[in-house]
């Protein structure tokens, strides 16, 4: 069933609207008429089955039918810290990795980064990246929408480090010589620490096309950072961050299944 989500505001206690680009592209594209039923979430806390009562492509008004308890988010919060890859590849680590149950996305620069980072054009990329976290959350049935912060500098991605309970830094040297630990061994070695918690908020960093240098492998270790290998392959930037995510989440019992 199609899914939208909406601001907080449209969300009433018997009524919900749907305005703007979502209107539009459930009338013209979805053919929504009057009677149709979809689900709606805030993003946030409600889900609901709802039933149209007037359908224009500017304006939807629709009446809940019934509340939904539809919470399908991951008890662990990865957040995916990518080093600003070439072209599009961001758009898809963020569609992919909102599918998959990214909890936010960081993109970030390092020393061997290949694009010239062009603040600029931040605040457009940002908007089209959230643009595209909404409707992959939309498609895959989040309940709620992953967020994409600002780039961050280096030192700036280091710093909030301090904000997650485990840190893995992906190493392509670690996988490459197949004697780094991998994302099980990591998660193991954590879990025995004394700080480890239940469902932690965990912090996932992938290099660009020009992968890591030794001193920001260091700079990450310093900052708490378990140095993580992805298998005897070197992986595409791109691939990389949908991998760890995957691992992550299938060992947190995730992925279906017992
Ligand atoms: N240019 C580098 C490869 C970069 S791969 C080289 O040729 O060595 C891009 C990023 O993906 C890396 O910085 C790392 O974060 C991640 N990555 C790719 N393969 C990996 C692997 N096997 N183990 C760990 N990280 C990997």
């Amino acid at each position: 069933m199609q899914r939208y989500f909406v601001a907080a505001e449209q969300f009433g206690d018997s009524n919900v609207r749907i305005i703007g680009e979502d209107a539009h592209h459930a009338v013209r594209v979805m053919r929504t008429k009057p009677g149709d039923k979809f689900i709606v979430s805030d993003g946030q806390s409600r889900t609901a089955l709802v039933a149209v009562l007037e359908a224009t492509p500017l304006f939807i008004k629709a009446e809940i039918v019934e509340m939904l308890d539809a919470d399908s988010e991951p008890k662990w919060a990865v957040t995916i810290a990518q080093s600003l890859p070439k072209g599009d590849k961001m758009e898809l680590v963020i569609q992919k990795g909102t599918e998959i149950g990214a909890f936010a996305f960081i993109p970030f620069q390092s020393e061997r980064m290949i694009v010239q980072y062009d603040a600029k054009k931040e605040a457009k990329r940002i908007e089209r990246w959230s643009k595209i976290a909404k409707e992959a959350a939309e498609q895959a049935h989040r309940s709620s929408i992953p967020e994409i912060e600002p780039v961050h500098s280096w030192r700036e991605l280091i710093k909030s480090a301090a904000n997650f309970d485990l840190v893995l830094f992906c190493y392509e040297r670690e996988g490459h010589l197949a004697h780094g630990r991998g994302i099980r061994s990591a998660i193991r070695e954590w879990t025995g620490r004394s700080d480890a918690v239940n469902d932690p908020k965990v912090l996932l960093i992938v290099g660009s096309e020009g992968g890591f240098t030794d001193r920001e492998a260091a700079d990450a270790e310093a900052a708490g950072a378990i140095l993580v290998g992805l298998g005897r392959r070197i992986l595409r930037t791109e691939t990389a961050g949908i991998v760890g995510l995957t691992c992550l989440l299938y060992e947190s019992g995730e992925m279906g299944g017992a």
